[in-house]
């Protein structure tokens, strides 16, 4: 590995999704760090292609907990952290068709301040709804839209603040352990040097474990698809977040007159710039069509995006078994942003050997070393 130009800090964070821009900006806080991300721009990926949505039952537990812990910071982010609000109510509702009833009352067992409403109830806040399609119908109502742009940015601009280094057009595409740091070497050619590398790579969490030597989590891609579509004459801006009780569609309401709807589609792919697939949007229709009585003239916009899952679909966070000052922060799924700042604020304390408070109970589920304890 070349020695010119080489920068010293005390953690290097791979990746500016909203993974790493998070733990970049609580790291920075007591250390140097330098944030490295292989794309122009930072949030190209997942980050800048979710449903943007805060739903609190949703996940397994390990996750409802990181996204419980996370909404005071929405709530009452720091003065001047973002211009705009990071929140705004939506709500969310599940509905169940006859086939779902049992899944239903498991939701309702361990749900989360959800409300048992009626199908005809669940008609009066989404007229579109077809009658007969819902036997059963719940609201989540604390809900809401995340500004994820304000978000993310107001990490990045943390970072910057607290003499954090956001390199840009940097992949990473050596990392090597000498002398007790990591030299991490990127293209352009500039190279990284820290005790601590934190692994935010998203869906290439495990390329990059992979080229440091670390043992790959099985980390898995997977595509989901969006599409936009005008639900004209329905003015739907005021309509919760809506899907079925088992995930298999969505919608949620976009920019006030339009809608966002998906097939909760989970397609395993190799990590890169997933594009939607026909077939997917025929699907997103279709499902969507079942639940509701909208017609689709044409999708104004499509795309696509990685949610990326280790085998238990918990998060993956914490040192890797082996490899030294490795910390892995992957797996978020479909979680990573109304999680992040917990999780930003969960990989500073782990790094730093801090007590993590409450979210202590939750370190054995998504400790990565617990695959290590596998047999292959
Ligand atoms: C359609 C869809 C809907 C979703 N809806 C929601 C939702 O409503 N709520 C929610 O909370 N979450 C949602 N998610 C999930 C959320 O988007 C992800 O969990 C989150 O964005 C993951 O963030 P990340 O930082 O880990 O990944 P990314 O944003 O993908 O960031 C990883 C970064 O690492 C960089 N990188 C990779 N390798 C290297 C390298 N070698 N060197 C340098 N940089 C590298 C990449 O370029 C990338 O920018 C949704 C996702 C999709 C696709």
């Amino acid at each position: 590995m070349s020695t010119h130009d080489t920068h010293s800090f005390d953690a290097v964070v791979i990746g500016a999704g909203i993974a790493g821009a998070t733990a970049a900006a609580h790291l920075a806080a007591d250390r140097r760090v330098a944030l490295v991300e292989a794309e122009e721009s930072a949030g190209y990926h997942s980050t800048g292609r979710s449903a943007a949505i805060w739903i609190l039952n949703y996940g397994p537990p390990s996750v409802i907990a990181m996204t419980g812990a996370s909404r005071p910071f929405f709530e009452n982010p720091p003065p001047g952290f973002a211009d705009v609000p990071l929140m705004s109510r939506r709500g969310a509702m599940f509905l169940a068709p006859p086939d779902q009833l049992d899944a239903f009352g498991a939701l309702m067992a361990e749900g989360n301040g959800l409300k048992d409403i009626s199908p005809e109830r669940a008609r009066e806040r989404v007229p579109a709804l077809r009658p007969g399609y819902a036997v059963a119908a719940a609201i989540e109502e604390d809900a809401f839209d995340m500004d994820v742009a304000a978000l993310h940015q107001g990490f990045l601009r943390q970072v910057r603040a607290r003499d954090g280094v956001l390199a840009l057009r940097s992949k990473a595409g050596r990392i090597e352990r000498a002398g007790g740091a990591w030299q991490i070497e990127v293209s352009g050619g500039a190279v990284f040097s820290a005790p601590v590398l934190v692994n935010a790579a998203g869906a290439w969490g495990d390329v990059v474990g992979k080229i440091a030597g670390a043992t790959p989590l099985g980390l898995q891609p997977k595509r989901r698809t969006g599409v936009i579509i005008d639900p004209a004459p329905w003015a739907p801006a005021d309509w919760p977040m809506v899907n079925d009780v088992n995930h298999t569609w969505y919608i949620r309401p976009e920019a006030r007159t339009k809608l966002m709807v998906s097939p909760a589609d989970e397609t395993p792919v190799d990590p890169q710039d997933i594009q939607p697939d026909e077939l997917d949007i025929a699907i997103a229709i279709d499902s969507m069509q079942q639940a509701l009585d909208i017609e689709v003239k044409r999708v104004e916009h499509s795309w696509a995006g990685l949610r990326s899952f280790v085998p238990d679909r918990n998060f993956a966070l914490g040192w890797d078994a082996v490899a030294e000052g490795f910390f892995w922060a992957i797996g978020q799924g479909g979680y990573g942003i109304q999680t992040s700042p917990a999780a930003g604020q969960l990989v500073a304390d782990l790094v730093a050997g801090r007590d993590p408070g409450d979210l202590k109970r939750i370190l054995p589920k998504i400790d990565p070393r617990r695959f290590a304890a596998m047999p292959a």
